[in-house]
């Protein structure tokens, strides 16, 4: 009988200890939990990594944004020449590849201003008065455009003075209207265009 109280004594003296030790152990209420968010660097894509700075236990989330206009992205390309991560609007398909804005004008040097000269000669407005009253660019300046137009062989020009856009041209314009075409300068100036020609 003896032994076996010595035996359930000697338990319980296990038990206290190992409650003491336990108790003794730092707790896991002490531990923060923290949760940055980031932007993806440039040719990143989303990624997420635990790590600990001291007490806390800290999440970092990267997103995956556009880097040419650093918007969200809904549907994913990547620039075949620079590797950047394009949103649906600044994807441009040309010549059979998705590249960014920045490596399409390295092949066609084509400014918004110069976009504009291309957008009315396309709709068939070329007389120099005509093209001002439309886009009021003026006159000087466009003369300036319109001669590097037809000097880089975007345009063609007739012993008439008529202008229509080459190959070149028209292969520049429809790439840089893939991202020019939405923006608001141009679709008010599409506006004007629809009017002059109706009115024509
Ligand atoms: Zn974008
Ligand atoms: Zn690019």
């Amino acid at each position: 009988m003896t032994s076996d109280t010595d035996r359930i004594l000697e338990k319980l003296g296990e038990i206290e200890l190992r409650l003491q030790r336990l108790e003794d152990m730092p707790t896991n209420n002490e531990i923060i939990t923290e949760e940055r968010t980031e932007v993806a660097g440039e040719g990143e894509m989303d990624s997420e990594r635990v790590s600990r700075v001291n007490d806390s236990v800290v999440t970092t989330k990267r997103i995956t944004m556009c880097d040419y206009c650093f918007g969200k992205i809904d549907q994913l390309s990547l620039c075949k020449k620079c590797g950047k991560k394009l949103c649906e609007n600044c994807a441009i398909d040309f010549r059979n590849e998705i590249i960014c804005l920045q490596d399409l004008r390295e092949t066609h040097p084509i400014s918004r201003q110069v976009f504009k000269i291309i957008l009315m000669i396309a709709n068939g407005i070329t007389g120099e008065r005509d093209m001002n009253e439309v886009s009021g660019i003026p006159r000087d300046e466009m003369k300036g455009i319109v001669d590097f137009l037809r000097d880089s062989g975007y345009v063609t020009t007739s012993f008439l003075g008529g202008k229509r856009l080459t190959d070149l041209g028209t292969e520049a314009f429809y790439a840089h209207s893939q991202v020019l075409g939405g923006k608001d300068d141009m679709k008010d100036l599409d506006g004007r265009i629809e009017e002059y020609v109706s009115r024509a």
